[in-house]
């Protein structure tokens, strides 16, 4: 078994080399011998891969004596649902994420829909080495259907009256929301352009679905400036990250959505506490201003966010990588409340979408994240406090620099041997002249 394959948050590896039939019954059996289920709920994505590992996992639970309830396909989101929901001891989804055709995966949590990580060095162990021998009665497998409870949810998430007619387009990638997509809107005022809604194994060849390749964006784009929809919304292949293009077709980065959805969650919880990451904090700053509510920074990735979430008991939060957390969740991400909010935001006020981002917008300028490959970022650190020991610094999660006007943070990846660079500014000027100076230094210790 290649180790590689136990990451932070999940399994996952190319398919059938690194993750198999094989492996996955393996994992699945030190699933049960880790957290000691009786009951757990699987479900999976649309990729073969997953189909083939579903039958695998079902059977390694079933033979270890735990009663299984398949819920089939579904999106990420759903599984965790499913868990926290129906009371069940655990879920297990058969998923890949947004990476190519190629790969497969397999997502757990234990009861709650607490995440069981992949590197988990119980389960990791009990995978590699084996498990004990069972000898006990074998476990049952029930189907059942979780859609119309989940569609249900996720509406009651937002004031589903309050909404007004728009059109909207919605590109899936091919993937699992185009499930549940017809679901969530029906009966709702909206006249839909469809961009890649239906659902295939194969996610209609395109290379990865992932709405931030800027090459497979492009197809949205172009039909956003022709079809004039009041807001785009495209999800990534799992339904788990959900990005927005305004009424001019213009996509906007994830935390001015963050900033917007601020306005909504503080209608419903006055004062509360919301949360997001260390890479750009900005635009949710002056969100929670303007709304009387708080704003609590964390260092990135779920584990670390939940943590704070849980600590500081936040309501509502995102990473900058447009994962969007709630408590009604139980922290988990969701794409598609965001969406429904995001409806009712505009629907409330009567603003366009590029209206209701602007007050974060305006003023406020962003690099997308730049990606380097280092194996160890310890060096470039040193450097950069030294280069920037006048400005307010932090190393909750990798190092942060702040002055009155920019900052950055520089990290390393929780998943590969890369750093990652994020810098905003309140000048678009300013923000060129400190990427290129804050790149010199790292490259040069490359
Ligand atoms: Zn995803």
């Amino acid at each position: 078994m290649d180790e590689k394959i136990f990451r932070a948050y999940d399994v996952r590896g190319t398919y059938p080399d690194q993750m198999n039939e094989e492996t996955a019954y393996k994992i699945a059996c030190a699933y049960v011998e880790t957290v000691k289920p009786k009951t757990v709920v699987v479900g999976r994505d649309l990729r073969e891969a997953s189909e083939k590992m579903f039958d695998a996992v079902v059977k390694a639970l079933t033979d270890r004596g735990v009663n299984v309830k398949d819920a089939g396909r579904m999106t990420n989101p759903m599984i965790g649902f499913a868990v926290f929901n129906y009371g069940f001891d655990g879920g297990i989804i058969l998923s890949a994420s947004h990476n190519p055709i190629g790969y497969g995966g397999m997502k757990m949590t234990k009861k709650d829909a607490v995440t069981v990580p992949g590197d988990d060095s119980g389960l990791k162990n009990f995978a590699i080495n084996g498990v004990p021998q069972y000898q006990g009665q074998k476990g049952k497998i029930e189907k059942i259907d979780i859609k119309k409870d989940y569609i249900d949810f996720v509406r009651s998430m937002i004031d589903i009256k309050s909404l007004k007619q728009k059109k909207i387009l919605f590109d899936a990638m091919y993937g699992s929301v185009g499930l549940i997509l017809d679901d969530v809107l029906e009966g709702l005022p909206v006249e839909r352009v469809n961009l890649h809604t239906k659902p295939d194994k194969n996610f209609g060849g395109l290379s990865e679905p992932n709405p931030l390749n800027t090459q497979i964006q492009q197809e949205a784009l172009e039909l956003a400036k022709r079809e004039k929809p009041d807001f785009t919304v495209m999800w990534d292949g799992d339904g788990d990250r959900v990005f927005f293009l305004d009424e001019k077709g213009c996509f906007i980065n994830a935390p001015y959505i963050t900033a917007a959805l601020v306005e909504v969650v503080a209608k419903k919880y006055p004062g509360s506490t919301i949360v997001c990451d260390e890479r750009i904090i900005w635009p949710v700053e002056r969100a929670c201003e303007k709304t009387g509510t708080r704003q609590v920074l964390s260092k990135s990735g779920y584990r670390f966010m939940k943590e704070t979430f849980m600590k500081e008991d936040g309501v509502f939060g995102a990473e900058t990588t447009a994962h969007y957390f709630f408590k009604e969740t139980k922290y988990m991400d969701n794409g598609v409340i965001p969406f429904l909010m995001i409806w009712q935001l505009l629907s409330e006020t009567g603003k366009t979408l590029s209206e209701a981002v602007a007050p974060y917008r305006d003023g406020h300028f962003m690099i997308d994240e730049i990606k380097f490959k280092v194996e160890d970022q310890s060096e470039i650190i040193v450097d950069l406090k030294k280069k920037y020991s006048d400005g307010r610094q932090n190393e909750m999660d990798g190092l942060t620099v702040q002055y009155d006007d920019w900052r950055f943070n520089f990290r390393g990846s929780n998943t590969e041997p890369a750093a990652k660079l994020n810098l905003e500014a309140k000048d678009e000027k300013l923000m060129q002249e400190k990427v290129k100076e804050v790149k010199k230094i790292i490259e040069k210790n490359q």
